[in-house]
């Protein structure tokens, strides 16, 4: 199997129409999608429009999906996430509001070799940025593969016998990951819509189970056009501009 590995849209359109046009999607068997759909972005239900008509194998919620669908309350949310969410709220159709709050929590099994999550097997809240988080994820994962979101920070984390390994993307537009059999992974393919690495292209990935390989991938999109939208809506200036540093 050949998935696409879309994570934290967070409602950027441009973005990704980006990485549709740079994989076709008839080129993947199946989508899985990590959650985060919408937050953020000017754009919530056409994103989930597209999402919705790729037919992804599983689609998970994340935390900004929950809020916005009216599932839990913006507790824990900065000034900046709350006011995006609010916005994102008003602007949802009735349909796509009911499509969030219907989605699944993760962890979600997908098939032999992998699961998704939004944040950590264990929370789907939980944040996993160091090596003592990654391994208690790992620790709760329950298969050799775990992709999981929520940083909008591309890594990889390998554990083997001789302990865990850290590596982050080199910046090239293609970054291969060989699955070896007798480790387990925690991979985060970055964030579709607003990436936080210092990097300003959208991130996502390929997973091909039977070449036992995860490419970690990174596409321009147009973000001047995403940031006159995220302005011209209302919402605050920081969203704009944080897309351009990938900050
Ligand atoms: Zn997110």
């Amino acid at each position: 199997m050949r998935y696409l590995i879309l994570s934290d849209i967070h409602g950027n359109i441009e973005a990704l129409d980006a990485v549709l046009a740079a994989v076709d999607p008839a080129t993947c068997d199946a989508t899985l999608v990590l959650g985060d759909l919408v937050g953020y972005g000017a754009d919530p239900n056409a994103v989930i429009e597209r999402v919705r008509s790729l037919s992804p194998r599983a689609t998970i919620r994340g935390n900004h999906d929950k809020v916005a669908a009216g599932v839990e309350d913006a507790e824990g949310f900065n000034t900046i996430a709350r006011s995006a969410v609010s916005w994102t709220m008003l602007e949802l159709s009735p349909e796509n509001t009911s499509y969030l709050a219907a989605l699944q929590q993760g962890p979600q099994v997908v098939d032999d070799m992998i699961e998704i999550c939004h944040g950590t097997p264990y929370d789907e809240d939980a944040y996993v940025f160091d090596e003592l988080d990654a391994l208690r994820a790992l620790e709760s994962a329950t298969r050799p593969v775990c992709l999981f979101g929520h940083t909008h920070i591309p890594v990889v984390f390998t554990r083997s016998r001789q302990g865990l390994e850290v590596e982050t993307p080199d910046g090239e537009p293609l970054w291969p990951v060989a699955i070896a059999e007798d480790r387990r992974y925690l991979i985060n393919p970055g964030s579709v819509g607003q990436p936080r690495d210092g990097d300003p292209r959208a991130a996502f990935a390929i997973a091909d189970t039977t070449a036992r390989r995860v490419e970690l991938r990174r596409i321009e999109y147009p973000l001047q056009t995403t940031q006159q939208k995220v302005i011209r809506a209302g919402l605050p200036d920081v969203l704009a501009r944080r897309l351009a540093v990938g900050r």
